[in-house]
């Protein structure tokens, strides 16, 4: 099953986009955008400015809108924004 960062969706496919942990094993949950020795990168980030972050982020790599679209629906499910 693919995994995805639990903060911006994107998808876990190799060990290199992997977050770290604080004794630098590799994160399960989160990206290394996101999460780097056991803590946010930005912590204080709302759901509505991730969002625009992940939609800006995509269109600039020429990813088509549905896939957006999709990415970005799926932010509020991610296990960080869950409890907001
Ligand atoms: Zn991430």
């Amino acid at each position: 099953m693919q995994k995805f960062c639990q903060s911006c969706s994107m998808p876990l496919d190799n060990a290199g986009i992997m977050g770290t942990e604080k004794d630098g094993t590799p994160s399960q949950e989160y990206c290394i955008y996101c999460y780097q020795n056991g803590a946010f990168v930005a912590p204080d980030m709302t759901l509505p400015e991730m969002t625009t972050i992940v939609k800006r982020e995509m269109e600039k790599r020429n990813i088509d809108a549905g896939t957006i679209s999709m990415a970005v629906s799926s932010l509020p499910h991610r296990k960080r924004w869950k409890a907001q």
